[in-house]
């Protein structure tokens, strides 16, 4: 199967008047003269809700009687059309008839589950990533969802932090890309669409800058980092008319994100104007009082609006103390009015107004869920998000001639695990597992044999026996191994990254049997394996590939399809080198000049400062030559573009795709620069033997960064250029020179 686009379903309901920007001001200003205060409040808070169509209980009554009040903006966890539809008719019935906004992490598929966003990432591939997000969308849509709690456009870079998962990897300028991927992938080009749902920029801002990988924690920031690494992909979720932001649990250098006015307000309602509105995490303005910065609900409270979080999800402090506030003069009316007209305008834009029930019927709903297309979708975007990371004599692909399989390891069968964290669907018969999947391409030529080894953590070797006995009878043994899907994710912060339990000293058993030993590894974050680097024959990267995984592994494993992923995210050696996310600022050292004399550079005595697998790295079963760099200019000036091109030539025996990457470091800055900056970057198809030239265009924007006054500036000097495969297998240098 290759990669499909999606028709539009067209509107069954009667066409919703064409609305201009003027008509929706003039309808949201409209209605707020019509609002009484706790009816504005009232639109600026969001709850949980799965009780409210459940059996009776008192959550579900004041749920119920506050929506009908009026008193409620949004619903989150409610899911369904026949769900979604009865609890809307419950707010038509409230006197101004508000309609409620469904809203729902969707974060890597709805019930057809695609890869986790970081192995969405290690694909490179922009238009497959936002299929992705179109897919989920659709059917969520379909399914009476209106808003998505996606994309998470956090920068990662310490694989402690569970979340790393849910982002785009460790790379500002990949992560920038794919948020706006993302961001079109789920909305379309304008809201409104049938198929689309709005999106959410979150955690803004800095979220995975946690101190220590732990979650939830306090972040430190240069505010150069902060404006450099962590605020573009937010900015390009922005460009890209993201409907809303979530702010996050965090602090930033003091002040929590949640009561931040430097970010809600100056940067991003300010400097960036942005007119979409800004959510709470969950619980997070409650959370000012736990972080010391409030004193309690009321005082979060204030602080919050203040600060411009508009919408409170689940804390309950805007619907207990907002009108107080405002009554008491401590709270500006102008806030409250800001903050709904900003909810006001996105309920107009989706068209609710028109249809609050947005063109959502069963028949619909079942029908989307099932498309076969978007499993033909979620199949190849796992295929591209697969990672080759070792093939000792092209043990891979598995040949045809192979008489028998050892398909052994606690993750083979595996079915909830390979959809990972954030599933929304509990269905997991759609889920295809590794053994499956091989079984069903294996053919009859070759028996598959299955052992369990041990479980996935605990410490029982009660398998290996067992495990050892069918790996001597096979050819060759696929070992599957991971994290479970509870290992990463929110909260799932690690301080040991090794593979859980006995597993490796499996692998080391199978091994001393001599039989060729291909690896796969499932986990939602980079793992830490000793052995298996050193001694497997082959090592695919699997992270959670979503429902179509075991398909698409055996696609990858028989060769059917040539892995072309990359990794988003450095792998480390061990925790100890953490941080180490590729484009770090380094001192070179001093030269050694005389045997026995101690380099002294920043570098561990017990470890290698070079990461087990580095940002941009991944292998083929093809190979790829560099050659005939050519430079446009030498020297640019402003205005000036400069064209860097040179030759791919696919030198293997088979089709491949590579990802060529292109680096840059400026010599000499008044803000010591990174050794590495990706600058752009392509992935080009050829067949064995083609070669095709491939052009990267530099702009004074791509020299530029912010200085010590925090301005973007280039400035003259030297810059070095690199092409390559991966950040540290760089194959091609040249160098241009910025102008005054
Ligand atoms: C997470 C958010 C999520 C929200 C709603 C929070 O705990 O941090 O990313 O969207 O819950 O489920």
């Amino acid at each position: 199967p290759g990669p499909v686009a999606f028709a539009q379903t067209k509107k069954p309901a009667p066409a919703a008047p064409a609305q201009t920007a003027a008509n929706i001001e003039q309808r949201v200003a409209a209605l707020l003269a019509q609002m009484t205060l706790e009816e504005k409040v009232g639109q600026l808070n969001q709850y949980s809700g799965r009780e409210v169509t459940g059996p009776a209980s008192n959550r579900k009554t004041t749920l119920l009687s506050s929506i009908r009040g009026g008193q409620v903006g949004s619903m989150l966890n409610v899911k369904g059309v026949k769900d979604t539809r009865e609890i809307q008719a419950v707010a038509l019935e409230s006197r101004l008839k508000i309609p409620l906004l469904f809203s729902l992490d969707v974060i890597h598929g709805y019930e057809t589950t695609f890869p986790i966003p970081l192995a969405e990432a290690a694909s490179w591939d922009l238009d497959a990533i936002r299929l992705g997000a179109h897919v989920a969308a659709k059917e969520a849509a379909a399914s009476g969802i209106h808003w998505t709690f996606a994309p998470m456009v956090d920068i990662g870079r310490d694989p402690r932090w569970g979340r790393v998962m849910e982002g785009a990897g460790e790379d500002t300028y990949l992560g920038s890309l794919i948020a706006k991927a993302r961001v079109l992938g789920f909305q379309g080009e304008k809201l409104g669409g049938t198929d689309a749902v709005m999106a959410c920029a979150k955690h803004f801002a800095a979220y995975g800058a946690a101190i220590g990988g732990r979650d939830y924690n306090a972040v430190d920031l240069s505010p150069q980092q902060l404006w450099e690494v962590y605020l573009p992909p937010f900015r390009a979720a922005a460009d890209a008319g993201v409907a809303t932001f979530m702010n996050s649990f965090n602090t930033l250098n003091g002040v929590p994100a949640t009561g931040n006015s430097y970010l809600q307000r100056d940067i991003l309602k300010g400097q960036w104007s942005y007119p979409g509105f800004v959510v709470s995490d969950w619980g997070s303005i409650g959370e000012l009082a736990n972080w010391g910065y409030a004193t309690d609900k009321k005082d979060a409270a204030q602080k919050a609006i203040t600060a411009g979080s508009d919408m409170d999800m689940e804390s309950d402090a805007y619907s207990q103390k907002l009108a107080q506030l405002v009554k008491d003069g401590q709270v500006k009316i102008d806030l409250v009015n800001d903050a709904v007209r900003r909810i006001l305008r996105k309920k107009f834009e989706l068209g609710l107004f028109d249809d609050p029930y947005r063109f959502s019927d069963e028949a619909r709903e079942k029908q989307v869920l099932n498309d076969p297309q978007n499993r033909v979708a979620a199949r190849d975007m796992a295929r591209k998000s697969l990672v080759l990371l070792r093939n000792e004599n092209a043990t891979l692909p598995l040949t045809k001639t192979l008489r028998s399989i050892a398909v052994i390891g606690p993750l083979a069968k595996a079915k909830r695990d390979l959809n990972g964290s954030w599933n929304v669907s509990a269905d997991t018969t759609r889920i295809t597992s590794l053994y499956d999947g091989l079984s069903q391409r294996a053919g009859k030529t070759t028996q598959l044999r299955y052992a369990k080894g041990c479980d996935p953590s605990g410490d029982s070797r009660a398998g290996f026996e067992q495990a050892v006995a069918t790996a001597k009878n096979a050819d060759l043994v696929v070992l599957a191994v991971g994290e479970t899907w509870d290992l990463s994710g929110e909260a799932k912060s690690r301080t040991d990254l090794h593979l859980p339990g006995p597993q490796e000293e499996l692998f080391r058993a199978l091994k001393a049997t001599g039989k060729p030993v291909a690896v796969v590894v499932f986990g939602g974050r980079p793992l830490v394996f000793d052995a298996i680097a050193e001694q497997a024959d082959a090592i695919l990267y699997a992270w959670w590939p979503g429902s179509e995984g075991g398909l698409a592994l055996a696609d990858v494993l028989f060769g059917d399809y040539n892995p072309a992923g990359k990794l988003p995210i450095t792998f480390p050696r061990n925790v100890g080198q953490i941080p180490i996310a590729y484009n770090q600022q380094y001192n070179t050292g001093r030269p050694v000049t005389k045997p026995g004399d101690i380099k002294y550079k920043s570098a561990y005595i017990d470890a290698p400062n070079t990461p087990r697998y580095a940002f941009g790295y991944g292998l083929s079963y093809t190979s790829f030559k560099y050659s005939d760099l050519k430079i446009s200019r030498p020297q640019l000036k402003a205005g000036e573009a400069v064209q860097v091109s040179f030759t791919l030539t696919n030198s293997g025996k088979v089709a491949g795709e590579e990802v060529a990457q292109l680096y840059l470091r400026d010599l000499v800055a008044s803000v010591v620069r990174p050794l590495k900056e990706l600058k752009d970057f392509q992935k080009i198809s050829l067949k064995p033997g083609q070669s095709k030239t491939v052009t990267f265009t530099l702009d004074k924007d791509k020299l530029a960064f912010y200085n010590q006054q925090l301005q973007w500036v280039a400035e003259p000097g030297k810059f070095n250029l690199m092409v390559g495969s991966a950040s540290d297998d760089i194959r091609l240098e040249g160098a241009v020179e910025l102008l005054p």
